[in-house]
């Protein structure tokens, strides 16, 4: 059978899974990228010998990366299923030494972090939580024994909602609103569209717990607050397979999936910025009226060289896909008013710094750690609704020397902090003005707290990316860091589609689409669209 061929936007992780799956699939597959390196959140930056991550650290559930590496070329992509006994066992979670199946060490090495957290409350104390129920009792009886019941009960309802969320509905492609309906019976049962935190909140009594068992949304772009229980299933995703890092940092990773697309025979065309996806109607010519057809054509880059493909996949932001690749004509639905009516996940204000370790005074942090400030409701009311610049903040302090001390020159650190920070909706902050002295409160916060003692005397080389980053470099609209913001009403059948609801042969990928944000999410999302495609191939080959 002739092979047909797709084009897809973005070499995010996204892009590059499905375009891995693609290949399995026997699609001829040309990912084309903006940027002049593959990864999108996940690329990378080498400065003054040390590398830095510029985005994802926190690797979770290793079995979908081992899935993508196993597929062959025109090998189909369907040979086991999704949630194979194996991965339900508890010794699917691998402690120690390396967590890379077969197919994943011959492109890169994993390796398990303990604890997964170290979560730093600002009165100094500190939380290790590393999946164990026996370490998180002993952590909870010291801090708020309060708790205890409530972490059991927690603990069986968390699990209920991972069990149906994850494992049964994890992979269910919301196309339709009778999809959603059939399940909304079972989502009410279990509590799980209410938000995140007032789930939380009926199990906790102390402020430090509701902190710990909440805060892990942010890492997808929600706000506890909004967010609805669903996601607590997050907790039992990192307790049921661990919480992971490649060996080299999650550039690697992005690396090893070049690669094996490449391996398959897909084309990556960096420094290759899309301006239109090209859309006609049946005959070619623009579509005109509301009825016309709309088939996706290929696309155009900038400069004017012109792809033909039999579809088209996007794995750039959301809402710049529809607004701005796509003419107004083709586009009924998905008009810029519907578009701009959808809330987007907060921004990140990010700083890379390299130090010098101090022998004398060795780091007392972990790999992950998070800090949290003194306010939790209030500071997040104000990043996701009021949309200000809060006087304090919390953060996520990532040190991966701790575990692999080749990122940075000997004797050194290579780190990054990242604070949650309002996206441009509102736009009256101005990065480029108060980025210099953001920083610099977060560097003297770090040192007067005793974090990391003397840091600015020991700054090896640093810089830092603000919300203009996430506009202009990554082409996110409003500057979102995560895509649409993951609330109920933005979730599911409600999230944007895989597959254009406007334009034939349209389809989308990533962060932006069902199920959502997060490395594990996103290569859901390719498995996703991949059998979207395969569904709709045979169509093509009629018609
Ligand atoms: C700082 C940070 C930390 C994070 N930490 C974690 C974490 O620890 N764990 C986790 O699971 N998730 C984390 N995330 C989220 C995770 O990184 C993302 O959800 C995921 O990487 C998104 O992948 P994607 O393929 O959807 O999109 P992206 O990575 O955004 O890729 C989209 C690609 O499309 C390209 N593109 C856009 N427009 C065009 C165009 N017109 N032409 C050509 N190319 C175009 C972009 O350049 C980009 O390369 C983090 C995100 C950030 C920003």
């Amino acid at each position: 059978m002739e092979r047909k061929k797709a084009v897809i936007v973005g070499a995010g992780i996204g892009g590059l899974a499905l375009g891995i799956r693609l290949q399995a699939k026997g699609f001829d597959t040309t990912i084309v990228e903006a940027l002049d390196g593959a990864g999108g959140r996940a690329n990378v930056r080498i400065q003054d010998g040390h590398t830095f991550d510029l985005g994802p650290t926190v690797i979770t559930v290793p079995h979908f990366i081992e899935e993508l590496f196993a597929l062959e070329r025109d090998g189909g992509d369907e040979h086991t299923a999704d949630f194979p006994a194996e991965m339900l066992r508890p010794e699917a979670r691998i402690t120690k030494g390396s967590s890379a199946g077969p197919a994943t060490k011959k492109y890169v090495d994993l390796v398990p972090i303990l604890p997964f957290y170290r979560i730093y409350f600002d009165d100094g104390t500190f939380f290790d939580y590393d999946g164990d129920p026996t370490s998180t009792r002993r952590q909870i009886a010291q801090l708020a024994p309060e708790d205890l019941d409530g972490y059991e009960r927690f603990h069986a309802d968390a699990k209920a909602i991972f069990e149906r969320g994850f494992i049964e509905l994890g992979y269910r492609y919301f196309d339709d609103i009778s999809s959603m309906v059939t399940i909304l019976p079972d989502l009410l049962r279990l509590g799980a569209v209410r938000t995140l935190f007032s789930f939380v909140s009926k199990y906790f009594q102390s402020d430090k717990m509701r902190q710990v068992f909440s805060f892990e949304t942010l890492l997808v772009g929600g706000s506890p607050l909004r967010v609805p229980a669903i996601y607590a299933m997050i907790h039992f995703v990192e307790k049921t397979w661990g919480i992971h890092y490649a060996m080299g940092g999650t550039g690697a990773l992005v690396r090893g999936f070049v690669q094996k697309f490449k391996d398959l025979g897909g084309v990556l065309r960096l420094s290759s910025p899309v301006e239109k996806i090209l859309v006609t109607d049946g005959d070619g010519d623009a579509p005109s009226g509301l009825f016309s057809r709309r088939i996706a054509r290929g696309v155009r880059l900038v400069g004017g060289e012109e792809l033909t493909a039999d579809l088209v996949v996007s794995n750039a932001d959301y809402a710049n896909t529809y607004m701005k690749l796509i003419e107004k004509n083709a586009r009924v639905l998905q008009s810029d008013l519907r578009v701009k009516l959808t809330a987007q996940s907060m921004s990140l204000f990010v700083i890379y710094f390299g130090f010098k370790d101090d022998p004398a005074r060795p780091l007392d942090l972990r790999h992950h750690n998070i800090i949290l400030g003194p306010r939790y409701e209030g500071l997040l009311q104000e990043i996701f609704v009021d949309k200000t610049l809060a006087k304090d903040f919390s953060q996520y302090l990532h040190i991966p020397t701790l575990t692999d001390p080749t990122l940075a020159p000997p004797g050194c650190h290579s780190a990054y902090t990242l604070i949650p920070v309002p996206n441009k909706a509102k736009g009256d902050l101005n990065w480029q003005e108060i980025g210099e002295g953001f920083k610099e409160k977060i560097y003297a916060f770090l040192e007067e707290r005793g974090y990391i003692p003397d840091l600015r005397k020991r700054i090896t080389t640093e810089f830092f990316l603000t919300p203009d980053y996430f506009e202009k470099d990554l082409q996110s609209h409003l500057g979102n860091a995560f895509g649409p913001e993951p609330t109920l009403p933005q979730s599911a059948w409600f999230r944007p589609h895989n597959k254009s609801e406007d334009v034939e042969r349209l389809y989308l990928v990533g962060a932006g689409t069902q199920p959502g944000a997060g490395t594990p999410a996103v290569m859901m999302s390719a498995k996703m669209t991949a059998r979207t495609i395969a569904s709709d191939y045979s169509a093509f080959v009629r018609g």
